[in-house]
């Protein structure tokens, strides 16, 4: 196993806007696969042979376009289990007028979009014609955005219910939630709102293991809340919801009923995805307007070192298509990013554009060692919330790529004994790159973060 952190970074990019009033557009087209008699489609997130039998409702990708005169940046979000960064690229490449970036929401109840779910293990769930038509709807969405930009007034909020730990089973100690739900809602000058951009950080599986019926989960919920309650065109981005956030196993009181309400049901979904929206309509009623006059965005490129051993021969058995690359020399490509909206030059709300599912541990903090870990002594990452100084802070995951979870070194666990007292490995780092993505993502950042 390698200890040392390889990192190169291999591109950067940074765009700042001269500062000028905030111009917002948004837009949202489905992207619900088509069932046919003889072509099945296989939901991802779970076990494999999980084959679609109908859709409850559909998929999305929902862009927000923002701008303060300069290039815009488009914000989107896809109902899917997670794209790779060679998608993303495909969907840059088509609208080079935007600074674009896509994060997925982690569904666990749509199409396999990254080839780890087909018919049975080791056989690709990957449609090409459903990414490329992924692809072609996220470029009409941007361009819907960016065409429909008019001056907004900017309205951030942040809450943490008291109830909030309720609606997560965390499996894996130490028990850490980044339990904030924030909203930044955008309105028009005739006082009518553009789009509602909402980030908060759970796993959307709450119809579980066994749904067959296509749905975007507890995002669903919270979405068609929301614009029900005049909120505009919703765009849900999810945060750190590895380690493990997830509303599956969860004691969730209904509030229609006063009872638990049922496991994987489209209730459970909808039970999660309400209290998101009536955290979010109940914190915005105390929101004051911003003068946002200016926008920043930063990515750059990293290699890390991937010791995952069955990452390695998925992609060798071409299971991700042409996707991840990893034979060369054991490492892969991805992205981090870093997004500013500021005014008069001080940052009012930031995003940590994070390309996989981050543990909460690594965005507020309580990583804990045990002596049983694998490296006990690595020194531990700066959690990235700490790092950012706006009042409001975002952290997107799953953004512009999805390499799995991203594991504080000095927790990460592979070889007996385990940490915590567990008899058995943990799951999490069955589903990561390496030990090494948490400090090379980390330390990333936090150079983007200071670059002036
Ligand atoms: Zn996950």
């Amino acid at each position: 196993m390698r200890n040392a952190v390889s990192l190169f970074a291999l591109a950067a990019l940074a765009a700042s806007a001269p500062a000028a009033p905030l111009q917002a557009g948004a837009s949202a087209r489905k992207i619900t696969p088509a069932l046919e008699p003889g072509k099945p489609v296989y939901i991802a997130g779970f076990d494999s042979g999980r084959a679609a039998t109908g859709v409850h409702d559909d998929l999305w990708v929902r862009c927000l376009a923002l701008s303060t005169g300069g290039k815009p940046v488009a914000l989107c979000a896809v109902d899917t289990i997670g794209l790779f960064y060679e998608d993303v690229q495909k969907i840059r490449a088509r609208v080079p007028g935007a600074q674009v970036i896509v994060a997925s929401t982690h569904d666990h109840e749509g199409p396999d979009t990254m080839g780890q779910w087909g018919a049975k293990q080791g056989v690709s769930g990957l449609s090409e014609a459903h990414n490329a038509f992924i692809v072609s709807q996220a470029v009409a969405a941007i361009e819907e955005a960016v065409h429909s930009l008019q001056l907004v007034t900017a309205y951030p909020a942040a809450i943490t219910p008291k109830d909030v730990a309720t609606y997560y089973h965390d499996s894996r100690p130490p028990v850490v939630q980044d339990p904030e739900i924030l909203s930044l809602v955008l309105k028009g000058k005739n006082g009518k709102t553009v789009a509602t951009l909402v980030n908060w950080n759970n796993h959307p599986e709450a119809l579980g293991s066994k749904n067959t019926l296509i749905t975007s989960d507890w995002p669903h919920a919270l979405r068609s809340t929301l614009e029900a309650n005049g909120f505009g065109t919703v765009v849900f981005m999810n945060g750190a919801v590895g380690g493990m956030q997830s509303p599956l196993n969860a004691k969730i009181t209904d509030p229609k009923t006063g009872q638990l309400a049922p496991e994987d049901t489209f209730r459970f979904a909808e039970v999660v995805g309400e209290y998101a929206a009536g955290n979010v309509i109940a914190s915005q009623k105390q929101a004051k307007k911003v003068a946002i006059d200016g926008i920043t965005y930063r990515e750059t490129l990293l290699r890390i070192p991937v010791t995952n051993q069955a990452f390695m021969l998925g992609a060798k058995l071409g299971l991700f298509g042409d996707r991840k690359p990893m034979a060369q020399d054991r490492a892969t490509s991805t992205p981090v990013g870093y997004l500013a909206l500021t005014s008069k030059g001080k940052p009012v709300v930031e995003v940590a554009l994070i390309p996989g599912e981050l543990y909460p541990e690594l965005s507020v903090g309580g990583a804990v060692r045990d002596p049983n870990a694998d490296f006990p002594d690595a020194p531990m990452e700066t959690p990235v919330k700490k790092m950012m100084s706006a009042p409001y802070r975002m952290l997107f995951g799953l953004a512009n790529d999805e390499i799995g979870y991203i594991i504080p070194k000095c927790q990460w666990d592979e070889t007996a004994p385990y940490t915590f007292g567990a008899t058995h490995r943990w799951y999490g780092e069955v589903n990561s790159i390496g030990p090494d993505a948490a400090p090379a993502i980390t330390s990333a950042l936090q150079t983007l973060i200071n670059t002036k």
